[in-house]
């Protein structure tokens, strides 16, 4: 009979041994072997024996051949080498996981096996050459799943409180968040609201007046005597508020060439020497105009507002 290099056997009883011998670390060791036993045979990896679920296994042997056929078979199967844990963050997390019994496997010598763990591998398929090939068999990898799953657990325990600080801060942060939020849609829509209201423009006379309530009242008689010399299409009609008639009249006596350079230069509209000094001789009794008032003005014309033309054909003795 012919065995792969590095295979031997003994005998005992009717038990054949029939071993692979590998060096491991610098020692002999029996890597595979097989107990043959009045036909039916056994296949152990290392310490462990290999379930009899392997099509690729045959337990039964009629002849030598067959037994030589298996050898070589069972010579070319890879092993299983279990799976390593990855994303172990610290030493007591690994002690921990240690600790646990799970049901699906247990730690062997450094790497971590399932309980059905087959010890071989399925040799490769001559259909998918190019297939990965793995070195842990199907249920060791399921298993690998399980202690990931595990692992994850415990790396979130070991950073358990500062998770839930974080997590704390996060939804008080949330909270905030949302408060200025709203805060700032509010301003925005106001801001809009405002920003739409300045841009309409003064197109109304009820507008316009609440435009001239907000001025002071000085600066409302002049604009509304600006607005009257423009209404008036003639020069020679239009009608001054007793209040602007005093100003004008108080700005002539005070500066008479002030009073023609702004009228000249149409920066004013104010009334014409002829209207002034009618409006002088109109007083009765008084000289100068400290007791001028707007009062007298009002009376001497019967209304707030005098019309101020110029006489079509004087008398020779005005
Ligand atoms: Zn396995």
């Amino acid at each position: 009979m012919k065995f792969p290099s590095h295979w031997s056997y003994t005998k005992e009883n009717d038990n054949f041994n029939i071993f692979q011998v590998l060096s491991d670390k610098g020692s002999l060791e029996v890597d595979k072997s097989l107990v043959l036993c009045k036909g039916i045979v056994s296949y152990h990896v290392k310490k462990f024996v290999v379930p009899q679920i392997l099509e690729f296994l045959l337990s039964l042997l009629a002849s030598i051949a067959m037994l030589e056929n298996v050898i070589n078979v069972f010579d070319g199967l890879e092993v299983c080498g279990g799976v390593t844990v990855p994303n172990v963050n610290s030493k007591i997390v690994l002690q921990k996981l240690q600790q646990i019994e799970f049901n699906e496997g247990y730690e062997d010598s450094g790497v971590w096996r399932s309980y059905s763990c087959k010890h071989l591998l399925q040799p490769p398929s001559s259909k998918f050459p190019n297939a990965i090939k793995h070195t842990a068999c199907k249920d060791c990898r399921y298993f690998k799943d399980t202690l990931r799953k595990k692992i994850w657990n415990l790396n979130q325990q070991k950073f358990g409180d500062q998770l839930l600080k974080c997590r704390k801060a996060r939804k008080n942060a949330l909270k905030t968040a949302a408060r200025k939020s709203a805060a700032l849609k509010r301003v925005k829509s106001e801001l809009h609201e405002l920003r739409a209201k300045a841009s309409v423009p003064v197109n109304s006379k009820e507008a316009f007046d609440q435009y001239l309530l907000n001025m002071e009242p000085q600066e409302q008689m002049v604009i509304k005597a600006i607005l009257k010399k423009s209404e008036c299409q003639e020069k020679q009609g239009i009608r001054y508020d007793t209040e602007w008639l005093f100003q004008c009249l108080l700005l002539r006596v005070k500066s008479p060439k002030g009073y023609d350079h702004l009228r000249e230069n149409g920066i004013l509209p104010l009334p014409s020497h002829s209207t002034i000094q009618r409006l002088i001789r109109g007083i009765p009794g008084s000289f100068g105009l400290n007791d001028f008032s707007i009062d007298v003005i009002g009376r001497q014309n019967g209304c707030s507002q005098l019309l101020c033309t110029q006489p079509v054909a004087r008398p020779a003795q005005m």
